[in-house]
Order: C-alpha cells, then sequence, then structure tokens
C-alpha cells in the first residue's frame, strides 16, 4: 500500500472521529490501534483487522459498496492559485444555495492531484439523485464542456488519474466496494465527463 493510500485512509479516520496519529503515510501503531477501535466499535473483532483485508466497515449507520464518481464542471483555470481548501469552500456554498446541508461530496481531487475531504463519509451525500444512501461520491475539479464518452485526459490530468485511482484503492481498504461508477451511468448527465468502466480498465498512465 503507498503512502497516499494511508495517508488517505489516516484522514479518513480522523473524520470518523478517531486517533490515527499524524497523516503521515506509515502503517505505524497509532493507525492500526484507530482501524481496529473503529472495527471494534462497528461490532468487528479486534485482531482481525489488517489493512489486507476488505472487512465490511459501517460509516456510521449506513453501509457503502459503491463509489461515484463526478467533475465539478469547472474551467481548467478555475480558481488558479487557491487551495484545494478554498475550492471546497467555494462548493461548499454553491450546495448551500442549493438547499442543502454544504458540500455533497465526500472527497475532492484538485488539478494538481491534491486530494480533500467533503462530506464526512459516516454522513449520506448529496451527489447523485436516488443512489446516496450507499455510496461515496468523488468530485474531480475540472470537466468544464466535457462528454460522457471524452477519454479521461481530455478534462483531467495525469495527476488526477493517478489520485483518483489511489482514492478508490484506499477506500477499498477500509469498506467493500463493490461497484464504482460514473454520475453519467444514474442520469442524463455528461458527468463526470469520461466514461467510468472504461478507464477503469484502462491502466494509470
Ligand atoms: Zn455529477
Amino acid at each position: 500500500m503507498s503512502r497516499a493510500a494511508i495517508s488517505l485512509i489516516q484522514t479518513g479516520l480522523r473524520d470518523l472521529g478517531y486517533e490515527p496519529g499524524a497523516v503521515d503515510g506509515l502503517w505505524g501503531a497509532k493507525t492500526r490501534a484507530a482501524v481496529v477501535a473503529l472495527a471494534a466499535a462497528d461490532g468487528g473483532v479486534a485482531g482481525q483487522v489488517a489493512p489486507e483485508t476488505s472487512a465490511e466497515i459501517r460509516h456510521g449507520a449506513r453501509v457503502v459498496d459503491e463509489i461515484v464518481v463526478h467533475c465539478a464542471a469547472t474551467r481548467p483555470e478555475w480558481m488558479e492559485g487557491a487551495t484545494i481548501a478554498a475550492k471546497r469552500a467555494e462548493i461548499d456554498r454553491w450546495h448551500k444555495a442549493n438547499g442543502w446541508a454544504g458540500i455533497g461530496y465526500h472527497w475532492l481531487i484538485d488539478r494538481d492531484g491534491k486530494v480533500i475531504a467533503g462530506r464526512p463519509e459516516a454522513q449520506v451525500g448529496a451527489h447523485v439523485a436516488g443512489h446516496n444512501s450507499g455510496t461515496i461520491g468523488v468530485c474531480l475539479i475540472g470537466g468544464h464542456g466535457s462528454a460522457e464518452t471524452d477519454p479521461f485526459a481530455r478534462s483531467f490530468t495525469a495527476a488526477q488519474d493517478v489520485a483518483l485511482r489511489q482514492l478508490i484503492q484506499a477506500i477499498g481498504m477500509r469498506t467493500r466496494i463493490r461497484r464504482i461508477s460514473g454520475h453519467n451511468e444514474y442520469a442524463a448527465k455528461a458527468c463526470p465527463g469520461f466514461n467510468v468502466p472504461a478507464w477503469l480498465k484502462g491502466a494509470s498512465r
């Protein structure tokens, strides 16, 4: 498991109220203890949990088994130079203006591959009508003017390709994911601006 993937697990543990120690990408005693505590709180058996297992971990009161990929439909230069936190805050404002309880996505991936948590995974998101209860929503920054048949690289960066694959891997290590889909599989939308199943079959660039 890569340091980036472990960092994402540590971020997720923090998000859920556990203390994995520093988010440093190292699988140390504190991180291991936090995973065991999370599994125990869920009725799991301490000691059975290892990063290699895919034990189903409940996210609060809900079970998640699918990741749905989105895009922000922003132009490549949108908020250029701003931090991912500032972009998250802006999307949070958009979604509050929709009357939602803040940002509807659980994760955001910036143009440079930086990842930030949105809505806590324990909470049901607001990203795909009719399919929010069992899913985690991941949003790529960019994608303006894209079509659902476009290749990934038309609208997104190589750093985003790597980060999305790592994020999917990290989520899959704490939750049994059965399906990875694109928003366009559930709605007549271009979002995320590429064919997710076809992208998944391709090799990382
Ligand atoms: Zn979408």
